[in-house]
């Protein structure tokens, strides 16, 4: 099927919700779309509110919110209804430990019916939810739990105690540790069953403003600890408008995000933005698996899928024949995000899926997506697509020491955009130096490269500065050298992001060893199980020993000369290197 008749089928089907690009562009107003969404009863703004019980109190209470399908397959339905009275259940669970306005509640968990329980019953109680992979390592989990000052943790208790229990003395501000299942729970923690079942039914939102603290997530910046981005309940907006536009969500559908929980997709499209919208969400516990992936589209009739480029590129592996062994016929609308989307990618998706793939750009700051590939428009494989509507964005350079846009088209520069999306960030917790450097001239830097065409669509160039993107996920390397870095053989370390076919970068750390140590096969292995067991998914899978890192002469290893190395590149400007005499 070509473009145009795979355009026209979608348009056939479903009129898109953004039907008039240009138009959107024109007339559209957050004031405005403010009308879409309905407020709290007595006025302010809560996201449960407008995500699970405005439906709850309408036309959509019986109908089914999650369908939760377990490793073995046995699926969990909540409706909207159960769903109000399960986060109702919580919020006051949180009442009941004196958990209020303000205070984090971090999940440390996989996809379960528990974590959409917590999350949604968290900012209910007007408490922030803070979510944490479940594949990191001890420590970069404590690291956040300190960072986020989190007092309640729900998680497994297997997790607790490999990720957890050893730390915890180093973690006053955690008070309560909420362990899900049937299980005993450990020493220290409680049974969130026993909590929720003994936790009254009734629960009305307090007053809750749109600038209120809803959300913490945490990214990953090139040097110092990881940051913990602010966002707040006027956020819900963004997540609506965008899902409506981007992902051109309707009521009826059936939609399925692929993002883990723990980052940031996985809350704002795979919680909030579906259910602001009513529909029927799939979430699936299993780890990916091709036939298992297309088992879920065809069983439970996914109509949006919105998935990442690593899983698509796995998919694309197992071939073009795999799906055409499945009932995808109801699938109308696929749409990627997280890392660079290869056109062969979205070729694929046309003669394999019978549908192209929707790229879209945003990241954990702007908390929604800000540039994406519409329904009803033609896709530019290989590019990130246009801003949303109600989103300015512009490729900026620094010139005499201002910030200003680059009106050539094509030219590479910065991606920034004018702040004023009702999902932006609002700070860095306990970090406000660091949150106003992203701001200047007007603009907010988004820290990567682009350029933009003469049609205004924008195409991915790279990072700006050292962060690594490995199977969509956003690596600090700096995080991952301290950890490095504590080993009694270790002197020094640089980590990179080096180029992988599948999943985008892997991270590859440079060692140099204290002078008593051998640079052995067995150190080596050694030193990879060491990053493994503290850093988790996160870790190095690739370590080279190095006894002449490249320095800056203030001291710093140089990152981008190592990574110009190891792709062979030339080595670009080296002025500030340091002369090892
Ligand atoms: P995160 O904050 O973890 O969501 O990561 C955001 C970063 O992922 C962005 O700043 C980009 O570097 C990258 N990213 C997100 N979406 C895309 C995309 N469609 N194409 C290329 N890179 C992307």
């Amino acid at each position: 099927m070509g473009w145009e008749a795979i355009r026209k089928r979608n348009a056939g089907a479903v009129r898109p919700n953004l039907a008039d690009y240009e138009q959107a562009r024109a007339t559209f107003s957050w004031d405005a779309a403010r009308s879409q969404l309905s407020g709290l009863p007595g006025g302010g703004l809560n996201i449960a509110h407008e995500a699970v019980d405005r439906h709850a109190a309408g036309p959509l209470r019986e109908k089914v919110a999650l369908r939760c399908r377990d490793r073995g397959g046995h699926v969990t339905e909540l409706t909207y209804d159960g769903l109000r009275v399960a986060t109702n259940r919580f919020a006051n669970v949180l009442r009941e430990l004196g958990v209020g306005k303000g205070d984090r509640v971090a999940t440390l968990l996989g996809r379960v019916p528990e974590l959409y329980v917590t999350a949604v019953g968290t900012v209910k109680n007007t408490s922030v939810y803070a979510p944490l992979f479940s594949a990191f390592g001890p420590e970069p989990v404590r690291e956040r739990l300190r960072l986020g000052d989190v007092r309640v943790l729900v998680t497994t208790p297997q997790l607790y105690r490999k990720r957890v229990e050893q730390r915890r003395d180093s973690l006053p501000a955690l008070e309560h540790v909420l362990v899900i299942g049937d299980e005993p729970a450990p020493p220290g923690t409680r049974s969130f069953t026993e909590a929720m079942a003994s936790a009254r039914e009734d629960f009305t939102i307090p007053p809750t403003s749109p600038d209120d603290m809803a959300l913490l997530h945490f990214t990953s910046g090139t040097t110092g600890k990881p940051k913990g981005a602010v966002h707040v309940h006027g956020a819900v907006l963004a997540h609506h408008v965008t899902a409506a536009f981007a992902l051109d969500l309707h009521v009826d559908d059936v939609y399925w995000c692929t993002a883990d929980p723990g980052w940031v997709t996985g809350t704002s499209y795979g919680i909030f933005a579906p259910l602001t919208h009513g529909v029927t969400m799939i979430v699936d516990a299993s780890d990916f698996d091709a036939h298992g992936w297309y088992e879920v589209l065809q069983d439970e009739r996914v109509t949006v899928w919105y998935t990442a480029p690593t899983a698509l590129r796995m998919l694309m592996r197992s071939g073009s024949e795999l799906p055409k062994r499945y009932d995808l016929a109801a699938l109308r609308f696929v749409a990627s995000v997280g890392e660079p989307l290869n056109p062969e990618v979205v070729v694929w998706g046309q003669e394999a899926l019978g549908l192209p793939v929707h790229d879209n750009w945003w990241q954990t700051e702007t908390g929604a997506i800000m540039i994406s590939n519409y329904a009803a428009e033609d896709i530019r494989p290989g590019s990130m697509g246009r801003p949303m509507p109600g989103v300015e964005a512009g490729i900026v350079t620094s010139e005499g020491g201002r910030v200003v846009e680059v009106r050539d088209p094509e030219a590479v520069g910065e991606l920034a955009l004018r702040p004023g999306w009702p999902s932006m960030f609002r700070g860095y917790l306990h970090d406000d130096a660091r949150y106003a450097k992203s701001f200047v001239d007007g603009w907010y830097l988004t820290g990567d490269l682009a350029r933009r065409d003469p049609d205004g669509y924008y195409w991915f160039v790279g990072r700006a500065d050292d962060v690594i993107k490995s199977a969509g996920h956003l690596v600090g390397p700096f995080e991952v050298e301290s950890v490095l870095m504590e080993h009694p053989c270790v002197a020094e370390v640089g980590v990179i992001g080096k180029p992988d076919p599948l999943v985008g970068e892997v991270v590859k750390a440079f060692v140099t060893l204290r002078a008593d140590s051998e640079p052995t096969e067995q150190l080596r292995t050694e030193l990879i199980a060491f990053g493994r067991k503290r850093l988790g998914a996160v870790a190095p899978k690739e370590i080279t020993f190095d006894q002449h890192l490249p320095h800056t002469r203030s001291g710093k290893v140089m990152r981008r000369l190592l990574k110009a190395r190891e792709l062979g590149l030339p080595e670009g400007d080296t002025s500030t290197l340091e002369v090892r005499g």
